[in-house]
């Protein structure tokens, strides 16, 4: 939570998330947003805020447009929320999470907490990598004159 402190002041802060498991009927869409619900509520109690929580209920076979790593909801944000996507970051432990920042013309890093580890060999040359959340920060405060930021898990 001290990276997202750290951010918050300089970023817009959103959570993209894919929960396929809505889709094949094991959890309900209900199930996903109490649960983003109380992860919100939590950062908030710790004075943080996210903007918007933006879920793709969908699995890859649905072929939906929704899905990271198309840029869909990064758009919206732009959109809704004024986001300079060429200015803002996704912070993920899977390569969709970077393919996500390519693919809407923003920066994406790479954490090895989480799933990062196991991932780590399908990431391309010159792709990020932080070895957590607290490195991504100092990345991407390293490299701030931008205003937007898109964190994902
Ligand atoms: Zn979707």
């Amino acid at each position: 939570m001290a990276a997202l402190r750290r951010l918050q002041p300089h970023f817009l802060l959103f959570i993209v998330t894919n929960q396929p498991g809505v889709s094949i009927g094991e959890v309900t869409m209900a199930n996903v947003q109490r649960v983003n619900d109380h992860v919100v509520s939590r950062l908030r109690e710790a004075g943080i805020e996210i903007v918007a929580v933006y879920c793709c209920p969908h699995q890859r076979s649905d072929d939906c447009a929704c899905i990271k790593p198309k840029p869909f909801f990064m758009e919206q944000a732009a959109r809704e929320h004024g986001v300079d996507l060429a200015r803002s970051f996704t912070v993920g432990d899977h390569p969709h999470d970077v393919h996500l920042a390519h693919n809407a013309g923003a920066t994406g890093i790479f954490v090895l907490t989480g799933h990062g580890e196991k991932h780590r060999d399908e990431l391309g040359a010159d792709d990020i990598v932080a070895k957590d959340i607290e490195e991504a920060a100092d990345i991407i405060l390293s490299r701030r004159n931008q205003r937007s930021h898109a964190t994902t898990h």
